[in-house]
């Protein structure tokens, strides 16, 4: 009787859940699964951007749709942009509302910080205590966080002292863009500790990725990090662990595939390359809810989403 009540409330609580957000979830639990979309919208966006226009023009359209005016800052912006030595961070692409964990004491839940250095944007610090509290649940609970967001005056002393091997110049480290953490394990070293091992399995979930991992060094030209972990959002994240994507690989794939339609845990989303040339702005369909990010390379990626369908 007690298991039945249990997983009443459960139920009661998902369906909570559904009515809830229209928002994106902070978690999922499921895979992502391919959704062969109307070949019409491929067409509408493929159009897009260049000279489609006119082409556009002559298909039967029923009604004018909505555009989105997307301008060249936006290859700038954004949870997807890929930084390295090439590409730095832009002054644009730092986010907002950094806050210095140990003068917020408390947002710190469930986790220590190391020293007084540690600042985080807000809206990462409760994505990350999304996380927390689940591995909690899971009998993990010693997680550290050693660094979050450094300004362009820390990334030059971290580069002086740890040298080009191990520390990349001011304005070329993700965490001089405020999107990645160094999670440690107040037990051992992330490799094998419990915190690392939960977080290698499960951070997909929650919109993040192990960003230097062991098996792509040749492709990030990063050294096995196990304790860096990037904020890249859903259903972003999902998609790389189905692929076992770095962000260069998945950020590759999608100019390679234009747009590509999946559900997590019975929500469609759609995700959208479009190039950019540097000064002009571009036009795409307007989509009902949508987040927009640049690669900081030559394009935006517009991911949209659609309500939850309850299955
Ligand atoms: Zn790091």
């Amino acid at each position: 009787m007690k298991k039945l009540i249990a997983g009443i409330a459960v139920l009661v609580l998902i369906g909570y859940g559904v009515f809830e957000y229209q928002q994106r979830p902070a978690a999922v639990e499921d895979k992502w699964a391919d959704v062969h979309h109307d070949p019409r919208h491929e067409q509408d966006s493929r159009n897009d951007g260049q000279e489609g226009q006119d082409q556009q023009g002559q298909q039967d359209q029923p009604e004018e749709q909505a555009k989105l005016t997307i301008s060249s800052d936006e290859v700038r912006k954004g949870s997807l942009l890929l930084i390295n030595r090439q590409y730095p961070v832009s002054e644009d692409g730092v986010l907002p509302e950094i806050v210095s964990l140990f003068q917020r004491k408390d947002l710190v839940k469930g986790f220590g910080i190391l020293d007084n250095s540690v600042q985080l944007p807000l809206d990462l610090v409760q994505k990350f205590s999304v996380i927390v509290e689940s591995a909690k649940n899971d009998g993990v609970t010693h997680f550290l966080i050693t660094s979050g967001y450094r300004d362009n005056e820390q990334q030059r002393e971290l580069y002086e002292k740890m040298g080009a091997d191990y520390a990349n110049p001011a304005g070329h480290s993700e965490h001089n863009l405020g999107l990645s953490l160094d999670i440690g394990s107040t037990v051992g070293m992330m490799k094998d500790a419990p915190e690392g091992k939960w977080l290698e399995q499960n951070a997909w979930k929650y919109g993040f990725v192990l960003r230097y991992p062991e098996d792509k060094t040749d492709i990030t030209g990063v050294l096995y990090e196990p304790w860096h972990f990037r904020y890249v959002g859903l259903p972003h994240s999902v998609i790389m662990q189905e692929h076992s994507f770095v962000l260069e690989q998945y950020l590759d794939y999608l100019k390679e595939q234009r747009q590509i339609t999946g559900a997590i845990d019975g929500q469609t989303y759609s995700v959208s390359f479009y190039p950019v040339i540097e000064g002009q702005d571009i036009q795409v369909p307007l989509p009902d809810q949508y987040e927009l990010s640049g690669n900081n390379i030559d394009g935006v990626i517009l991911t949209s989403w659609d309500a939850k369908v309850r299955r």
